[in-house]
């Protein structure tokens, strides 16, 4: 279904220089990507969170949390970007600054190709190690589980924050950095109400910004918005991406008029 949207909303759209896209548990749901709870079935079921998804069982049992986070990675690399994820991208480009936050750990955004993208949990297929806090994307297999850091020789570990740890602080500073200059701020999908992301629609408030909520449940995000979408944000993010940047038939029209 086309979307529409009021007048001084669109206007708004079209003269923003800075925007803040927020994106959590909707996006990865419309990927089909198992959440925590639902990939926690099977010869997983057996554990508990405490057991899986936290630094003290990762140095009690590294083998099996490492394991649960790997089949984790699996479920999420089998897993494609949508709709929005690419309206995103689009939206990147169009945009001088578009800052992409999420909650997500998939690395679907990234995979569809957003940039300036902020992942404020981590992401599934990096990992980090114990010792030294080295990024690792890639390590030779020589059956070890974990894997050891190939720069010191340390465990690594799932590049994601676990149950109990702090967000990353490099991470989180950006993000509201972005959110405190944005002009508009868009939640899409639902995303974490917890702090410090609950926070960022006020942040965004506060400064001013435009509020659009897409596709998510009743929540301090739509209860701020300045504008709601309900329409399921794979439908709502490209039809948004038609109103705001124009679809490439018809700019290719303007540029090259076709001769009668
Ligand atoms: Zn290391």
């Amino acid at each position: 279904m086309p979307l529409t949207l009021p007048d001084s909303v669109l206007q708004r759209l079209k003269q923003a220089k800075r925007v803040v896209a927020l994106t959590g548990g909707g996006m990865a749901a419309a990927s089909k990507v198992p959440s925590f709870r639902e990939a926690h079935t099977g010869e997983w079921a057996q554990y508990d969170v405490s057991e899986l998804a936290t630094v003290q069982a990762y140095l009690r049992n590294p083998r099996m949390v490492w394991e649960w986070y790997e089949h984790r990675r699996r479920t999420a690399e089998a897993a494609e970007p949508n709709a929005a994820h690419y309206a995103l991208v689009d939206l990147e480009q169009h945009y001088p600054t578009f800052t992409l936050i999420t909650q997500t750990i998939d690395g679907l955004h990234w995979r569809a190709g957003s940039r300036d993208l902020i992942e404020l949990n981590g992401c599934l297929r990096r990992s980090r190690c114990y010792e030294a806090g080295h990024i690792i994307s890639a390590w030779e297999d020589v059956g070890e589980s974990p894997p050891r850091c190939p720069h010191c020789g340390s465990m690594l570990r799932p590049g994601v924050v676990m149950f109990g740890e702090g967000l990353p602080e490099w991470e989180l500073r950006a993000a509201r950095a972005a959110v405190e200059q944005c002009d508009v701020f868009v939640c899409v999908g639902d995303v974490g109400a917890i702090e410090p992301v609950s926070s960022f629609p006020f942040a965004a408030k506060r400064v001013g910004a435009l509020l659009l909520s897409i596709d998510a449940e009743n929540s301090i995000y739509t209860l701020l918005a300045d504008h709601v979408i309900e329409q399921p944000l794979s439908e709502a993010l490209p039809e948004l991406v038609r109103l705001v940047v124009g679809e490439i038939g018809e700019l290719d029209a303007a540029a090259f008029p076709i001769e009668p």
